[in-house]
Parts: C-alpha cells; structure tokens; sequence
C-alpha cells in the first residue's frame, strides 16, 4: 500500500498546476503555496506585457486532459492562456489546495528525522512560519526572478523625467507615444515590445542587442506551420541527441550530407523570408547550433518595421544614460525617454539552502536533475516544469506523472540513486563536449528532444501503449490526446 504524503508544491503556474492534479488524484494531500495573488505564473495578467501570445501551437500547449478551445486561435493571447489555466484549476478543484500570497522563504530537512522539508512559509507578507511536509515539488519556473541589471548615470537619466523598466513592468503602450523608446534585448519580448512601441506610435524606437540569433517565423516560407517542421521526430532525429548507440551514430553518419544540406536549405530560406541581408540581422551561427529552448519565435512584422527603419537595430549594449540619452558602448547615442530591459530572468531556487544548492548546481550553472526532474543527492523533492522545452504544458505533465511515480517508488524501472547519479554524468558530458546549445538555461530545456525525453519518461513509467501509426509519429507534432493514452496505459495506483 502507498501511504499518502503530504506534499507541498511551490508555486502555481503550469507547471504546479499540472503536479497539483496528479499528486491530488493519486491520493496525496497537497497544498499549492504561491506567492502571488493568483494563478498562472508568467500568464497571470500583472507579471505579462501587452499583445502577449504564445510561441507554442494551441495544441502543444495544453494539458492532455483539456484542449485549448476551438475559438482560440493558433498561438493563444496571453488572456487566454491564462483563463485556459484558471479553468483546468476548476475543473480539478485546485483552487481548493492553493494558498495565495504565501512565499516560501527557505527550507531545511525536518528535524523529527522523518522523510521531508520542513518550509518557511510567510502569507500575507506576515512572519515566516515553519510547517513540514513529507514531499516537495518545486514548481516556482525559470521566469519568476527578474534580471535587474543597471547602468551608470541611471538615477539622473530617472530624476530628469526618463523611466527605466524591465519588460515584464511594461503594461501600457499608451506611455510610449510620442516618446523616444529604446529596447535591450534580442528575445522574443524584445522585438514582441519594438513591435507594440511602433504601433503604439513612438517617436522612435531602437532595439540594442548583442548578437543576432535565428528565428523561426510562425509560418516557415510563409505557408507551412513551423510546428510541422521543427516539432517533429524526423526533424528531431537531425540533432545529435545524448546516449546514442553505435548503430545511431553509424545512422547519422550516413545521413550528415543530407542533414547539412537540411540546415542550408532552412537557412537560406529563413535569410530571404526574413530579409536578413538587408536588415544586416543575419546570424553568422550555424542554425542546426542555436536551436534550443531560447530560440524565439518571429514576433510578426518585426523584421519589416526593420527593413523599413520603423525600428533601428544596433548592436551593443548600454554603457550609461545620459538625461536624454543612451550611450551605447560601440559610441553611439541614442536619444530615450523610456527604456525597457528585456533582459530576461535569473535561474535559481533562491530558498532552497546553499549545501543543498551546490548538490544540484555545477560550478558551470549546470543542474544535475536526472530526466531534468531528480536529483538522488536532494531526496524527498522533485523539479517540475524544469525540462522546458516548446511544449512546456505537456512537458510539466509528463514530469509531473512520472515524479509522482518516483515519490511513491512506483515507476517501472524506478531509478537507483548510483544509475541517477551515472545518467547525470552521461548527460551533462554530452551537454558539455557535444552540444552545447542543451547547456542553454543551466541545461534545463528538453527541446529539441521532445520525442526522446518523452519516450524516456514513458519507459520509466511502463506505458503499455507507445505509439501512434508510423507516419504520425515520424511526420507529425507530439499529440497531447495520444499522450494522455499513453500516460493511461503506465502503471495506475491509489495512495491511502
Ligand atoms: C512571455 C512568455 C511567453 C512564453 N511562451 C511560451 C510558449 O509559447 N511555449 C512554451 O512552451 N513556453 C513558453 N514560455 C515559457 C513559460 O515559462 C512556460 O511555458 C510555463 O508557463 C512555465 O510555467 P511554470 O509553472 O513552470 O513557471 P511560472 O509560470 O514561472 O510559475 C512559477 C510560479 O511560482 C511562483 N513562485 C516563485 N517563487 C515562489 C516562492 N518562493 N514561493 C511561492 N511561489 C513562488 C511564481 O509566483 C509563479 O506563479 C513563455 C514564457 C514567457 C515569460
């Protein structure tokens, strides 16, 4: 019999929303803390800027249980993403186990030598109050602390009327017409933020990035959905993925002219759609090396608005403000009443304690979580919504199905702390001398080895059925119905 834990999640976005419903429906008594005043994570409406939408497909980005409705359109606002979220939450009575404005604050082992964390806990911005818990799923995301960076001369550039934000504070396009804005960053918020600036009617609008990456345009060519090219295993199977066997390598030996000229042909085609010549925003990377889970989405009309001078793009980076300007460390000037850091987000467990902290971080930033959910050194505790990847939704519900087997010891092949250990090594080898773009985001990105993290998962978890027909499954995107069968046919059980 499995006894029932009481398990503490942390945090309620996708990724927590997706082990509150399992961990519940198994049986456990779990509690969702989240610091903030409500659900979603980076969808809930004060943490997203204007005209945000997903880079992900309606149907990569949903749970197996509940597609996205028909009425929304294939990359869903960020409103609905979020109201996508607070249904799935109702439908599984999870609003029940949340406790809102609840920080955790720090953690440690229990001191009454049971199994568990005992957390810090402080609601309502009141004292830090200890409660234990058997379990502990980490769920509070790679996007939930902001990167605050300054630059010299910050204070006088804001003491004499500038204003300095970083994306994620940028609510109101209204503030930027007739304004001079200028944009760090190259991400998709970046040029997502140029975008609404121009429409927004600023008086100009500069985007200062360090170097050009590729991006993938909603529709590759203009007509075929980018998800039936990138998201599926025969693509997939162009990367060199880690573990591979004799006979694999041999099979991508063979096939490497073919798969270079795969990636030149790609290139090519991406350089004349997004008139990467001549806006001078051509990566000089081989594409096949970028691609991970960073790699953004075109925010549509971006590289128009650039073609036309709507949106000035300079490489460099801020050397310090002036009271009417940016000084840019290539020399340049750029006038700026408003300028936004689209600087992304720091990684990290800030609560969880240093010695536990250097068991799961390499000095290089890089995580040990064996399947990107588990670390042997960290017991009682898993990851969720770690291994990200383009299909975050799905990829928080595989972790979620497979830690809660590995909590109760109920996978198939339920891992020894020495084969987690051996596998953590293997992979963090193959992100270190192999390929480096899975070293992107401390190593947590599952894309683009859906497929195979996925079948690694369902292995672990002894799904019976595997498999859609062999076109579909080579030619066609990961299928949220097909694998809420597959997670059916894994071992079911009733904690008590
Ligand atoms: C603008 C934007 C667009 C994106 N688009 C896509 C996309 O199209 N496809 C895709 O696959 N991914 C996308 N992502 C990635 C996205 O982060 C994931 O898809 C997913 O939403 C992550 O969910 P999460 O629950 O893991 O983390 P989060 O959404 O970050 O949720 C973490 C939660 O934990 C809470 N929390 C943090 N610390 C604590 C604490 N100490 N105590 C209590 N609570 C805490 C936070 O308040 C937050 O609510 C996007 C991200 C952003 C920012």
């Amino acid at each position: 019999m499995i006894k029932k834990k009481k398990v503490a999640i942390i945090g309620c976005g996708v990724s927590g929303l997706a082990a509150g419903k399992i961990f519940k429906q198994i049986g456990h008594d779990i509690v969702i803390l989240e610091r903030s005043h409500d659900l979603g994570g980076v969808w809930e409406a004060s943490v997203s800027y204007p005209d945000v939408q997903t880079q992900s497909p309606k149907e990569l980005y949903r749970y197996t249980d509940k597609a996205m409705p028909e009425e929304y359109p294939e990359w869903p606002k960020g409103p609905q993403v979020y109201d996508y979220l607070n249904g799935y939450a109702n439908d599984y009575q999870l609003r029940d186990n949340i406790q809102f404005n609840a920080v955790v604050k720090n953690m440690a082992r229990r001191k009454d030598d049971k199994p568990g964390w005992t957390l810090g806990i402080s609601t309502n911005g009141g004292d830090t109050v200890k409660q234990d818990f058997d379990f502990v799923c980490i769920c509070s995301g790679q996007f939930s602390q902001k990167n605050i960076i300054t630059h010299d001369g910050q204070d006088a550039f804001i003491k004499a009327g500038g204003q300095v934000m970083h994306s994620s504070e940028y609510k109101d396009p209204n503030i930027l017409t007739d304004k001079h804005v200028t944009v760090l960053g190259f991400s998709k918020s970046a040029t997502d933020i140029a975008v609404n600036a121009v429409k927004a009617n600023a008086k100009s609008v500069n985007l200062v990035y360090r170097k050009s990456v590729w991006r993938i345009p909603y529709f590759i060519g203009g007509l075929i959905n980018f998800k039936n090219i990138l998201y599926i295993r025969k693509q997939e199977n162009m990367f060199q993925a880690w573990g591979l066997t004799k006979w694999d390598k041999f099979k991508y030996a063979i096939a490497t002219p073919f798969i270079w000229a795969n990636w030149r042909g790609l290139e090519s085609l991406l350089t004349i759609q997004l008139k990467l010549n001549k806006t001078g925003l051509r990566p000089t990377t081989k594409i096949e090396d970028d691609i991970n889970c960073s790699v953004p989405i075109v925010t549509p009309g971006f590289f128009d608005l650039v073609a036309k001078g709507n949106i000035n793009t300079v490489q460099g980076t801020y050397q310090s403000y002036q009271t009417d300007q940016i000084s840019l460390t290539g020399g340049e000037k750029l006038p700026t009443d408003i300028s936004i850091l689209a600087v992304g987000y720091k990684l990290g467990i800030p609560y969880l304690p240093q010695e536990y902290r250097d068991k799961l971080i390499e000095h290089d930033g890089q995580y040990r979580l064996h399947r990107i959910i588990a670390n042997p050194d960290l017991p009682d505790m898993g990851f969720i919504g770690f291994n990200s990847s383009f299909c975050t939704v799905l990829a928080a519900e595989m972790g979620a199905n497979w830690l809660v087997r590995y909590a109760d010891g109920m996978l198939a092949n339920q891992p020894s702390n020495q084969e987690m250990t051996d596998n953590i090594e293997m992979n963090l080898d193959w992100r270190r001398t192999k390929r480096p773009a899975a070293k992107v985001y401390g190593g947590l990105c599952s894309a683009p080895f859906h497929f195979k993290h996925f079948d690694e998962l369902l292995d672990d978890m002894g799904a019976k059925i595997r498999k859609r027909n062999v076109i579909a499954e080579n030619m066609a995107p990961p299928n949220a119905d097909a694998y809420g069968r597959y997670l059916k046919s894994t071992v079911q059980y009733k904690a008590e």
